[in-house]
């Protein structure tokens, strides 16, 4: 029994483990893959206080250590459910059942992808799903993003400032994201909106080189040449395993505020897998402070419930 699983090692997860240790609870953090989640893929991190640089791997690696180190356990299992039953969860994976006072879900979320032959490989060369985070790489470059919300419409007009020329492509005539940014988009004098229109093949050497763009309405091919792609077509929250016991919204997102409570009571939620405005590195870590402590507070609340559903257990003996 563990006062809380936490479940994904990413930057929001691993926090967590840190700051439940450091209120003296034990932690067990299950992660299906490796510690670090997304921010893995991210070769220099340059907007995170403190340091100016540093990799993703570095990144994880370190705040593994520091979790680990204060005496966070770390398991390498998914976990695929989640029983509530009520002072007790249980959190169980292909291999065993964990059980826990309290569970933290910091599954995240991955990028939807356009699945394109030589996607992945080009990741980090010339291709990035996050402008916020590698913008900065593409100072006075061509740059093209893919995706008509909120999100593709925002990282143009961030790219706009800093990139010599920026192509917005989007599959349809009329975006998704709010008419007030693409106001401003087609008021930039660098950028050109290319509508109708779908990314069909990566050009590449080692890094990405351009892009053939093939028309919807007329089927006709046009070749771009640029130095990064930056794919905006949405995110996957990796919550369904847990959709029948906490809330989740009609994109898949734990339903939570900044307390990171969920529906259910004693299951608190941190990172990219919440709704929440603002996906970044530094929110994620914010969040595992929140769900932490918050997961802590509950704990000390639900000591006396927790006693005596063990002494119901035991027969009253006591
Ligand atoms: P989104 O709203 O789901 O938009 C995804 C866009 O990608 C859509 O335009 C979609 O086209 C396009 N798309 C999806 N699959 C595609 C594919 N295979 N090929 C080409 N295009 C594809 O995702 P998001 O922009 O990441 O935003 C997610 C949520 O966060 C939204 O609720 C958004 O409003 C919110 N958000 C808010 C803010 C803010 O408030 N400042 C900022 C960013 C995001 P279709 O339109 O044709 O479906």
């Amino acid at each position: 029994m563990h006062d809380i699983v936490v479940i994904g090692a990413g930057p929001a997860g691993m926090t967590a483990a840190i700051y439940a240790r450091r209120a003296a609870r034990s932690v067990l953090v299950l992660e299906a893959v490796s510690c670090g989640g997304q921010i893995l893929n991210t070769p220099d991190i340059e907007n995170y206080p403190v340091e100016a640089h540093i990799s993703g791997f570095d990144f994880s690696r370190k705040l593994h250590d520091q979790a680990e180190g204060l005496g966070a356990e770390f398991i390498f299992e998914k976990a695929v459910e989640i029983r509530d039953l009520g002072a007790v969860k249980e959190v169980v994976t292909p291999k065993n059942t964990y059980q826990a006072r309290a569970v933290i879900l910091a599954t995240g979320s991955e990028n939807r992808k356009l699945g394109l032959e030589d996607e992945d490989r080009l990741v980090g060369r010339g291709i990035s799903y996050c402008a916020t985070c590698d913008g900065n790489f593409y100072r006075n470059k061509v740059v093209a993003v893919v995706g008509g919300g909120n999100t593709a419409l925002e990282d143009a007009l961030y790219l706009a400032d800093l990139a010599q020329k920026v192509y917005l492509i989007h599959r349809r005539d009329s975006f998704r994201g709010e008419e007030t940014t693409a106001a401003r988009l087609r008021e930039k004098p660098n950028v050109e909106i290319i509508c109708n229109a779908n990314v069909t093949r990566l050009i590449a050497e080692k890094r990405l080189k351009a892009i053939e763009i093939t028309d919807k309405l007329d089927g006709s091919l046009r070749t771009v040449e640029l130095n990064g792609l930056f794919i905006a077509v949405g995110r996957i929250p990796e919550n369904q395993d847990f959709a029948g016991l906490v809330q989740l919204d009609e994109a898949g997102y734990v339903l939570a505020g900044e307390d990171c409570h969920t529906a259910a009571s004693g299951i608190f939620t941190a990172g990219d897998n919440r709704t929440k405005l603002l996906r970044q590195l530094v929110t994620a870590t914010a969040d595992g402070a929140m769900a932490a402590t918050e997961a802590v507070k509950y704990l000390r609340e639900t000591e006396q419930a927790y006693t005596d559903s063990l002494l119901r257990s035991w027969g009253g003996v006591c």
